[in-house]
This record gives structure tokens, C-alpha cells and sequence, in this order.
């Protein structure tokens, strides 16, 4: 039997609120969780559309699970993913991703570094038919000089090599629309990552605000300088293949410094200079480049095999509120 169509329910469902999922990782944030949720909820509740609001434990070994776990059974709003270890941020804001249901999806801090006060700014853009919207850091009062002067530095040489833009001072915090959530969720599913740079060149109807990141409410930052290096170094190999490109280059160079050589030695009639030490520092210069560059092709073996490995980007070994995967 067909069923036919009841105008009056269509009519209902559009006037349904719509839903923004508020994505929060959370990793060892004990201390901070009761402010930040306080906080969120005060502006959720203002806001014009309807919210979830996720929180992914990421493996935390102190007590964050049991607030989360005590925060969920007290409201069903808060939805509780709680990762079998820790995975790390990313993998987090994916699992929120993956997890997420409503119309728009916001990825946020737990640390309150991300200002909630920003929710309604992120909600007008949504509707203004934006689909990716990027959170600009104006100011990081909390990152030192040289977390700030690497960071710079990170973006300048990655957008130089490679054909994707990124936008310098982008941060984890952004939104994205439904359908970019989709394609988030269903194309990029890369082991080593870098959500930021696939939430910038997904496309769609793109918009920049800006925010001033506060300090953190409590805790401390877990990026240390060793993190945000490989994190980098693992971004700058996913995103191009220029350092690949860097034995064909080397090569060209000696080789025309070899032929120069040559061609002065004919010219000048003179016999091979006779410097031992000459011939020292070159076979070093040599091989080190030689070295360098089997290490560069060895980084994008170890990336090849990690996707060929194809192991999860997270485990899940507990929810609450939540209804369906
Ligand atoms: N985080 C996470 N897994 C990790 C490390 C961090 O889920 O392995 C979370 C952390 O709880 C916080 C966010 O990611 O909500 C950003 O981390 P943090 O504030 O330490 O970074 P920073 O702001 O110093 O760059
Ligand atoms: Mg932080």
C-alpha cells in the first residue's frame, strides 16, 4: 500500500528546531570538565537551536570518566563516548563526528580555551547557508613565544609545499554543516591526519570568524613541543610530496656541481686537487644527503604501511545517551 503524503507533517518537520552537536574531547580534564559544562549549557540554552552535547573521553586516567559518566545520567542532552585508551584529540573529534547528529557539528576544547560565547556567532552563520566555518585565533594568551613562532613558521612552509591552502592561526575549533560532516565521516579516514587541513579543503560555502583564545580554566596543555613536532612533521608528508622530490633536486645539484668541477679541471689543465680533506667533507656531505633522503622515503613507507594496516582510528568501550551505532 502507498502511503500518501501528509502535508501537515511535512509542515511539522520543517518547523522542527534544528540541532547544533557540540563536540568536546576530553583528556585527563578532571579539574576543568564541572566549569566547562556549566559554562557550555549556559549558552546552549540560549541559543535558538536545539543541542547535543558530546563529550569523548580519550582514554583519561584520572576522573573525567565518572564526572561525564555523572553529567550524562543527569542530563540525556549529554551524549558520552569514552574511548577504550587514549587515541589522541583527533581521533576524538572524529569519534564526535562519526557519533554526531544534528544539523550543524562544532568541535570545541574542553578547557574552555575555545569560548562557548562564540556558539550564537557559529549558529548565524549556519544559517546564513555557510558550511565550513573556521575559527581564527586573533590572540593565544596562553601558547608561549616559541609555541607562537613555531606555529607561524608550521604554516608558512606548509602552504609553500603543498597545493592546499591553510589558514594560519586556524585552530581545532571549527563547525561544519551536516553534509560536510558526511563527507568528513565517509572519505577521510585517514590513519595519520590532520582534521583541520581536510575541514579547510573539503570546499563548500566557507566562512572565517574570529575569536581571542582565553586562558585555560584549569589543567595543563598536553601538546608538548615533541607532539606538535611530529604532529607537524606527519602533516607535512600527508599533505605533499614535495620532500619526496628533494632526491631529484639534490641529484641535479651535485650532478652539475660534478660537471663544473670537471669542466674546470679540463680547462685549467690541472691535475685532481689533492686535498685529503676535500674528498673527506664530500663523501660526508654525500652520504648524509643519501641518509636524509632513504629517511624521507622511509616516512612515507611508515604512513603507506600504517593505511595499509588499516586499524581503527578508535575503539569505543563504553556510551551513554547514546541511541544508535
Ligand atoms: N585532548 C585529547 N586527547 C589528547 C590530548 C588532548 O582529547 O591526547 C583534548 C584535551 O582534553 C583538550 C583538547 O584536546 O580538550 C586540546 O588539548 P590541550 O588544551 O591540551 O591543547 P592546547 O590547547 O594546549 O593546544
Ligand atoms: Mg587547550
Amino acid at each position: 500500500m502507498i502511503k500518501e503524503k501528509d502535508p501537515l507533517s511535512e509542515d511539522r518537520t520543517n518547523l522542527k528546531k534544528k540541532t547544533l552537536s557540540v563536540v568536546v574531547s576530553v583528556y585527563n580534564e578532571e579539574q576543568a570538565l564541572k566549569e566547562c559544562y556549566t559554562e557550555m549549557k549556559r549558552v546552549l540554552d540560549t541559543l535558538s537551536w536545539d543541542h547535543e552535547l558530546i563529550f569523548v573521553n580519550d582514554g583519561s586516567s584520572d576522573g573525567s570518566l565518572e564526572v561525564l559518566k555523572a553529567l550524562a545520567s543527569e542530563n540525556p542532552k549529554v551524549k558520552l563516548i569514552s574511548f577504550s585508551r587514549n587515541f589522541g584529540h583527533e581521533a576524538a573529534m572524529i569519534a564526535g563526528l562519526d557519533y554526531s547528529t544534528g544539523d550543524g557539528v562544532v568541535c570545541m576544547d574542553a578547557d574552555l580555551q575555545h569560548p562557548p560565547e562564540c556558539l550564537p556567532q557559529i549558529i548565524q552563520a549556519l544559517e546564513e547557508g555557510n558550511e565550513v566555518i573556521s575559527m581564527v585565533r586573533t590572540r593565544n594568551q596562553s601558547a608561549g613565544l616559541i609555541k607562537n613562532i613555531t606555529s607561524s613558521g608550521f604554516y608558512w612552509l606548509i602552504n609553500r609545499i603543498s597545493d592546499v591552502h591553510f589558514e594560519p592561526n586556524a585552530s581545532d575549533f571549527f563547525a561544519v554543516s551536516r553534509s560536510v560532516a558526511e563527507v568528513l565521516k565517509g572519505n577521510y579516514r585517514e590513519k595519520v591526519r590532520f582534521l583541520r587541513g581536510y575541514v579547510q579543503n573539503v570546499g563548500f560555502q566557507k566562512t572565517t570568524l574570529e575569536y581571542e583564545a582565553g586562558v585555560r580554566v584549569a589543567g595543563e596543555s598536553k601538546y608538548n613541543l615533541k607532539k606538535l613536532f611530529i604532529f607537524s612533521v606527519n602533516t607535512i608528508l600527508c599533505f605533499s610530496n614535495m620532500p619526496l622530490k628533494l632526491g631529484i633536486y639534490a641529484g641535479i645539484l651535485s650532478g652539475a656541481a660534478g660537471m663544473a668541477v670537471l669542466i674546470y679541471t679540463l680547462f685549467t689543465r690541472q691535475g685532481a686537487p689533492s686535498g685529503y680533506a676535500t674528498i673527506v667533507v664530500l663523501i660526508c656531505f654525500m652520504f648524509a644527503m643519501m641518509f636524509l633522503l632513504i629517511g624521507i622515503i622511509g616516512e612515507y613507507i611508515a604512513i603507506l604501511f600504517t593505511e595499509l594496516k588499516d586499524r581503527p582510528v578508535y575503539i569505543v568501550r563504553e556510551t551513554a545517551n547514546i541511541e544508535h551505532n
